[in-house]
């Protein structure tokens, strides 16, 4: 297999990615604060052609590859997983007709797509999956509330003023001058108390070194994901039977994010936790990915069951015959 993106689509990954650094990025917390649908995000992506990638030029749209398309999602959706899915949310419809479409839904459709946005609905048939219709705006969630004072009225302080509990140790402490884990930002000059300093050179070498090697997993995981990815794209593109690698690819690359996500909660610590930190969309944005476009779930039990055909056993019903 060759790893190489072609020129064609390391032109539409330029494309992608300045669109995402200086569109996407700038609009992601409001759009996710205010559970606005982008459709100027849209319509400037639509003038780039980026929005319908799948759809035949014939029909208006763009005519790219799959791999383009994958190119092109990881791109976006380093901005924002919302925004990216309302912009390639048509991709879905396009594939629908040209996979399955007459010609003369495909033109209706097609020039439809063109100009506005798709939705489509799935039924599940025997591996009770099921998938609605929307309007457009997958992925786009409400920011949650985040914790965002921390005034405590007097009769409900444990251990008086002057003291902050420890969860984790149970046990009382005095109060650092800067707070402690209430201040809300991490202004340049407050001191650094950080687990590992207040325990010494040992502890804050263990913290960064427990933070390296998070990160250095993420990669990884990451990396992983993008090359299952890009195979079932490339399968995909040349006629390939991909069903296995596609569930592997889905299934994959959603958990990854998802445990990413987790971890760059955790390495954040409090601040992961607040909505007024970008940390914690990541982790409501990736949850969705293991649930639409087929749950995770279903994804295994697709798994099994090309796996045991590629055994040349057919499951049925969980019973071998
Ligand atoms: C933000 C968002 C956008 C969406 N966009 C679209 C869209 O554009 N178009 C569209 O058609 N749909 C869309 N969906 C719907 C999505 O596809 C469904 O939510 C998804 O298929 C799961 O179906 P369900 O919610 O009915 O859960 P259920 O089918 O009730 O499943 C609940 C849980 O049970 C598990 N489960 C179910 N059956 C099995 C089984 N046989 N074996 C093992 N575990 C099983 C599932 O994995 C899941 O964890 C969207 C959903 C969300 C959240």
């Amino acid at each position: 297999m060759d790893f190489a993106l072609t020129e064609e689509q390391r032109h539409i990954q330029a494309l992608a990615r300045r669109f995402a650094r200086e569109v996407i990025a700038p609009a992601a917390a409001e759009c996710d604060r205010t559970a606005r649908f982008p459709h100027a995000i849209v319509e400037q992506a639509r003038a780039l052609g980026l929005v319908n990638l799948l759809l035949p030029v014939a029909y208006g749209g763009t005519g790219a590859t799959p791999m383009a398309l994958v190119v092109v999602a990881e791109e976006l959706a380093w901005a924002c997983t919302g925004i990216a899915a309302a912009i390639l949310l048509n991709n879905l419809v396009a594939d629908a007709l040209t996979l399955a479409g007459t010609e003369a839904q495909r033109k209706a459709y097609g020039a439809r797509l063109a100009e506005g946005l798709g939705a489509y609905a799935l039924t599940a048939g025997r591996a009770r999956l099921r998938a609605a219709s929307q309007d457009g705006a997958a992925g786009l969630q409400r920011g949650g509330s985040g914790v965002r004072r921390c005034g405590v009225g007097a009769g409900r302080l444990a251990g008086g003023r002057g003291q902050w509990v420890s969860l984790g140790h149970a046990r009382l402490r005095p109060l650092p001058p800067d707070g402690g884990g209430c201040r809300r930002r991490p202004g340049p000059a407050r001191p650094r108390r950080g687990a590992g300093l207040r325990r010494g050179a040992g502890g804050l070498w263990a913290k960064v070194q427990g933070v390296g090697f998070k990160l250095a997993e993420i990669g990884m995981r990451a990396e992983a994901a993008r090359l299952l990815t890009r195979q079932a794209a490339w399968k995909a593109a040349v006629g390939a039977p991909n069903t296995l690698e596609a569930a592997y690819a889905k299934a994959f690359a959603a958990d990854t994010a998802m445990w990413a996500a987790v971890e760059a909660v955790q390495v954040f610590g409090a601040y992961g936790y607040s909505a007024e930190y970008p940390v914690e969309k990541l982790m409501r944005d990736a949850k969705v990915l293991q649930i639409y476009e087929g749950t995770n779930e279903i994804q295994r039990t697709i798994m099994v069951r090309e796996l045991a055909r590629r055994a040349g056993a057919t499951l049925t019903n969980g019973k071998e015959r």
